[in-house]
């Protein structure tokens, strides 16, 4: 067995320990940081992602929209200081209804949203007040306005969302949000604290050694053998199998996987159109069928539950350039909790559920019914807790550290989760909202009577 000592030992190069690792390096100075993985970085989860960004959250408290606003500064400040390499784009995400009713939960949201400091709710409802209302760019992220837009006024809706179906009675654009490309800005992150003394090694972490209570060292198997890492501090951010590497340690993370799929499709007709914001309806729905089909359906038992009701969230985006033909598909209408295991299997009736999900109100996508595009259909688990909040901070024994239950907003989340944990493994005062995502808040009696009353979960 080989041996090396190191400041710090990080478990897994997906974009939450590539990023601890950037801010330790970069930010604080740490030079002997070891990033340890058994995969090519970013390849297990991180580069499934559909890549979007928000400051759209939920309470309780302002924990979330803290975090990722300072998410997304740092996407900002890393952006504006490297030429944009990973395509930041501010185009927000649009939330719409057919449903009269929704319109008081948007108007709801945009208030709760304001007032944990996501922006101002701006209302235009066919008053003066729509005139006022300004389209988000296709692309460039600057100068833009915070908070949402709520839109009633179904001229100005019409005039800025034609693609939209007809029946859109309501749209809410929350408008620091967008997408970007996680591989490169993970790449960027990956090379800067490299440059900045941070070291790559393949390998799975097999165990960590302990001794007084606190970690002394890590065990990896190499391509090269056995290696012993002396340390006294060691970061589990393995993505999906957080709960195990968490049990080297001793700790029981309370965390669960789901698996989420996502849909590429090459959309010849052009019936997604590519300066469009992220497209999200908010409404259950049933399936687009024709008759004949729907008779069809109904002597199937094994197919009859594609004419039954279907939750709401059906979403998508266009991705790449202007003259890109990719569109994005993607709609969690069942989850289950599941053991991480791979390769993943996905349902193969799920690139038509999602195509004709997002037809209901994108009608243009009814085009492809009859000779639908060749999906690309892949995903990942969300790793994530009860309440869909992430784990920063201290995994129970001394030197044990944990980044991870990014659930799908990883990638939004990371750039200001590894900078959280930087500071608390440099030893800083960490910032209020750090409490929020530490793994004792579930020894809180206050957070556990949070917890039974919780709400809604933020999860699209
Ligand atoms: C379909 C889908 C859509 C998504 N959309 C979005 C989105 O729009 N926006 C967003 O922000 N997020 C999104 N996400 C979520 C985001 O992709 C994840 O939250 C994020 O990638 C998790 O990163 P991670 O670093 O925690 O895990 P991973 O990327 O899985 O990295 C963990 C790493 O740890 C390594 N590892 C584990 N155990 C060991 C071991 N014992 N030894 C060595 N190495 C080990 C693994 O090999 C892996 O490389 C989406 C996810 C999916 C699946």
């Amino acid at each position: 067995m080989s041996s090396r000592s190191a400041e710090v030992v990080i478990c897994g190069a997906g974009i939450a320990g590539i990023s601890t690792a950037y801010h330790l390096t970069v930010g604080k100075g740490v030079e002997e940081v070891l990033i340890i993985d058994e995969r090519p970085p970013l390849s297990l989860t991180s580069d499934k992602s559909t890549e979007c960004y928000r400051n759209w959250w939920p309470g309780p408290g302002d924990a979330m929209v803290s975090l990722m606003n300072r998410s997304i500064d740092i996407l900002e400040e890393l952006s504006g200081s490297h030429g944009n390499p990973f395509n930041l784009n501010r185009r927000g995400y649009v939330f719409a209804t057919a449903q009269a009713d929704r319109i008081e939960d948007f108007r709801a949201q945009g208030e709760e949203a304001a007032s944990h400091g996501a922006g101002p709710l701006r209302i235009h409802d066919g008053s003066e007040t729509s005139a006022t209302y300004r389209p988000a760019p296709a692309s460039g992220y600057q100068n833009q306005p915070t908070g949402s837009d709520l839109i009633t006024d179904r001229a100005l809706i019409g005039e800025h969302f034609p693609y939209l179906t007809e029946e859109t009675l309501g749209v809410l654009h929350a408008r620091r949000a967008g997408w970007f490309d996680g591989q490169q800005l993970g790449r960027l992150l990956l090379e800067q604290a490299r440059f900045n003394g941070a070291q790559l090694i393949e390998g799975r972490v097999t165990g960590v050694d302990m001794e007084g209570g606190r970690v002394e060292a890590v065990r990896v198997d190499t391509p090269d053998g056995s290696l012993r890492i002396t340390t006294r501090n060691f970061v589990n951010a393995a993505g999906p199998f957080l709960k195990e590497v968490g049990a080297f340690v001793g700790a029981d993370l309370p965390v669960f996987a789901e698996l989420h799929a996502k849909v590429a499709i090459q959309d010849r007709l052009g019936a997604f159109p590519r300066e469009a914001p992220m497209l999200i309806w908010t409404d259950p729905q049933y399936l687009p069928w024709r008759q004949e089909e729907r008779e069809a359906l109904l002597e199937d038992a094994e197919s009859q539950f594609l004419l039954e009701e279907f939750p709401q969230g059906a979403h998508g985006r266009p991705e790449g350039p202007a003259d890109s033909p990719i569109t994005l598909l993607i709609w969690t209408y069942e989850t289950q909790r599941v053991a991480p295991t791979f390769p993943l299997k996905f349902d193969p009736n799920y690139p038509e559920i999602a195509m004709r999900g997002v037809a209901t109100f994108l009608p243009a996508m009814g085009a492809y019914f009859d000779s639908p595009p060749r999906p690309i259909i892949d995903g990942g688990y969300y790793l994530k807790t009860e309440e869909n909040r992430p784990l920063i901070g201290p995994m129970g024994a001394e030197g044990a550290w944990v980044i991870g239950a990014l659930s799908g907003y990883g990638l939004m989340a990371s750039p200001a989760a590894g900078e959280l944990l930087g500071s608390q493994i440099a030893g800083e005062q960490p910032p209020e909202i750090a409490r929020w995502f530490y793994l004792d808040r579930y020894d809180d009696p206050e957070y556990q009577a949070l917890l039974a009353n919780w709400g809604r979960s933020g999860q699209l």
